[in-house]
């Protein structure tokens, strides 16, 4: 085990050092997504990620060629299906 060790606390709650959310370009305020991945001997590694919101229809990755729709970002390829009538 690498890094910096904290104990979990009386509410199931860990404090993740400020340092580490610096280097992973969370600030206050952001929203953040949690999940289970395994490490190489098949142990669960908690993944904690800066949640990156994508296409409201397909869930892919946003880019600036994104539209805004009633309040929801929708990816160019998205918006080209429904131009072309596909469901
Ligand atoms: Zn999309």
């Amino acid at each position: 085990m690498k890094g910096i060790i904290r104990n979990v606390d009386g509410r199931k709650r860990v404090l993740i050092p400020a340092s580490v959310l610096r280097a992973a370009n969370i600030e206050t305020g952001d929203a953040v997504g949690v999940y289970l991945e395994k490490d190489v001997e098949g142990n669960p590694v908690i993944v904690l990620s800066k949640y990156e919101s994508g296409c409201f229809l397909c869930g892919n990755p946003l880019n600036d060629q994104a539209s805004k729709i009633n309040d929801h970002y929708v990816c160019v390829n998205c918006v080209n299906q429904l131009k072309a009538g596909n469901p």
